[in-house]
C-alpha cells in the first residue's frame, strides 16, 4: 500500500498528481495497451471517505457472495501481485489464509521493496527499508500460519517503489513469463489511485490476457477516496467475500507485523501511512474483488 507521501499530510511534498509529473508513464509497447485514466482523477489526500460512511451504505452488504474456491479453482493457482509489502495482507489477507486452507498453490510477487515510504527520514533509509520490508511480509504471513510446506512461494521483482509505471514492460514481461491459463492473477485495481497499484493492475490485465489466465483485481486506496455507489468503481463486477473471525482476527494481528508502516517519524514530520482510521477501511470481516 506505501506511498511515497503521507496520504493525510496536505504538505507532503510527493503528493499523487506531483508523483505523476515528475514521473511521467512510459509508453508500453505491448501493441493496443490501454493508458490508464490519469490517476489525477483519484486523488489520495487528507484523511478520506471515513469508514463509518462506507459502514452505513448498504451497497456493500448486498454485493453478491463469493467463495475462495469460487475466486481461485483448488486446480490453479493463484498469482497475488503485491505493489508493496503489506498489500498482499491489506487486500487480501483472508483469502491467503482461505486458499491455504484449500490446498491452492499460491505464489506472491512482491513488486517493490518497499523502499520509498519514509522520503527524507532520518531514521528509515531505503537501504533499512529495503531489508525491513521484505522481513515484515514473512513475519505477517508466518502470523497467518503461511509458513509450512504449502506456504505461497514467494518472488520479488525488485522494481523501484514509486516507478512501477516507468518499469511496466519489464513487469509485463516477468509476469508473461510467470502466467499459465489456469491461473488466477490478484492484483490492485487498474484504476485504485496509487500509480504503482494502477501500473501493477495494467501489467498483470495485459498479461494475464496473453496468457488466458482469470484476472481478479483489488481495491486498495479506492476506499479513500471513493465515495459510497461511486460511480467511477465497477460494481458490476464487486463481490464479497466472507471473513470467518478467527481469520479476520489473524489478518488483523498481520498487519501489526508493518511496523514501519504503523508509526509516525519524527526524523521528516511524515505521519504513519497506515494510521487507525485508514485501517478501519482495510480491516472488516469481508474482502471485496473485482471479478
Ligand atoms: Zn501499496
Amino acid at each position: 500500500m506505501t506511498a511515497p507521501y503521507a496520504p493525510q499530510s496536505p504538505q507532503t511534498p510527493r503528493a499523487p498528481h506531483e508523483f505523476e509529473r515528475e514521473h511521467r508513464p512510459q509508453a508500453l509497447q505491448t501493441p493496443r495497451a490501454p493508458q490508464p485514466r490519469q490517476t489525477t482523477e483519484r486523488h489520495i489526500a487528507g484523511r478520506g471517505t471515513p469508514d463509518a460512511d462506507w459502514q452505513a451504505w448498504r451497497g456493500l452488504a448486498e454485493l453478491p457472495p463469493i467463495t475462495a474456491a469460487e475466486l481461485a479453482p483448488t486446480q490453479g493457482r493463484a498469482i497475488i501481485i503485491a505493489p508493496h509489502p503489506d498489500d498482499e495482507v491489506l487486500a487480501c489477507g483472508g483469502l491467503l489464509q482461505l486458499l491455504h486452507a484449500q490446498g491452492t498453490r499460491t505464489v506472491l510477487l512482491a513488486v517493490t521493496d518497499g523502499t520509498a515510504s519514509h522520503p527524507g527520514s532520518g531514521l528509515l533509509s531505503p537501504t533499512d527499508l529495503a531489508r525491513l520490508r521484505p522481513q515484515e511480509t514473512a513475519a505477517a504471513l508466518q502470523t497467518m500460519g503461511l509458513d509450512n510446506a504449502n506456504a505461497p512461494q514467494l518472488l520479488r521483482a525488485r522494481l523501484p517503489d514509486g516507478q512501477v509505471r516507468a518499469h511496466l514492460e519489464e513487469l509485463h514481461t516477468l509476469l508473461r513469463q510467470l502466467l499459465r491459463p489456469d491461473d488466477t492473477v490478484f492484483v490492485t485495481w487498474r484504476q485504485d489511485g496509487h500509480p504503482d497499484h494502477e501500473a501493477c493492475g495494467l501489467a498483470a490485465s495485459l498479461a494475464a490476457r496473453a496468457c488466458r489466465a482469470t484476472l481478479v483485481e483489488m481495491p486498495v486506496w479506492s476506499w479513500h477516496w471513493a465515495t459510497p455507489g461511486d460511480p467511477r468503481l465497477p460494481w458490476h463486477r464487486a463481490r464479497r467475500l466472507q471473513l470467518s473471525d478467527d481469520v479476520l482476527r489473524r489478518k488483523q494481528q498481520a498487519v501489526q507485523c508493518f511496523q514501519t508502516q504503523l508509526h509516525d517519524d519524527p526524523s521528516s514530520g511524515q505521519q504513519a501511512i497506515l494510521p487507525p482510521h485508514v485501517l478501519a477501511r482495510l480491516l472488516h470481516p469481508y474482502e471485496i474483488y473485482f471479478t
